[in-house]
């Protein structure tokens, strides 16, 4: 009995943890940053959210500065009209599973149908195939490459802890405004309803990325999509 837990817990280990470590660690096919100078990529995960995307989306267009969103299958199902607006206003869009599971948890069956129903999903709204994604935490597992032939991944060179109201508040534009520009890929998250974020939290997010914005845009950075840089 202990010996077969023992031999569960290496295969799962084998299959989730180290192959993240490995794939990561030798950077096969992942990206983190973006081939350009004075330039930062902005990426929103988890949404669409019917109110936070809504008004990050009139942040942004406010500002004239296009970004990417890594949309949830389901969360894309139910708010259409904001992918088809992220769609209109030049924004790009990838995949970020179908519901916020972690690739550690799924089978290889399982991971093949989160990506091929979320990217039918934004295809029956925009009409165009999905080429981007980006895994939930970054978590891969033994089969992820495999099944991800035909996509790029992009994880990010910058994370803020921004799903959190307290980081939001205390340090969240101080680390924005910290972090270096050289084609760096900053995520972010318009959407608070996932497991260990606070559900406040992008309404912090929004106000420290508008204040940061209007900084960068004075400094000249430029704002890019992943599209943009491919
Ligand atoms: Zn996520």
């Amino acid at each position: 009995m202990v010996g077969l837990l023992i031999l569960i817990m290496v295969v799962f280990f084998i299959y989730s943890i180290l192959s993240t470590v490995i794939i990561r660690w030798l950077n096969v096919k992942i990206s983190r940053r973006v081939p350009h100078e004075h330039t930062i990529a902005l990426t929103f995960d988890d949404g669409p959210h019917p109110f936070y995307t809504r008004a990050l989306l009139d942040l942004l267009k406010k500002h004239g500065v296009k970004a990417t969103f890594f949309v949830v299958g389901e969360n894309a199902e139910r708010n259409p009209e904001l992918i088809k607006r992220m769609q209109a206003e030049g924004h790009a869009l990838g995949l970020h599973h179908y519901r916020h599971v972690s690739s550690w948890f799924l089978s290889p069956i399982g991971l093949k149908n989160q990506l091929e129903r979320t990217n039918a999903v934004l295809k029956r709204i925009t009409g165009d195939e999905t080429y981007l994604y980006r895994p939930p935490w970054g978590h891969l597992n033994l089969f992820s490459l495999w099944f991800t032939k035909r996509y790029r991944i992009v994880i990010w060179s910058h994370i803020f802890k921004d799903w959190k109201v307290k980081e939001c508040k205390e340090h969240l534009l101080h680390r924005l405004k910290h972090a270096d520009s050289e084609g760096a890929v900053f995520v972010l998250h318009d959407n608070g309803a996932m497991l260990g974020a606070d559900e406040e939290a992008p309404r912090y997010m929004l106000e420290s990325l508008e204040t940061f914005i209007e900084d960068a845009l004075n400094r000249n950075i430029r704002f890019i999509t992943l599209d943009d840089a491919s």
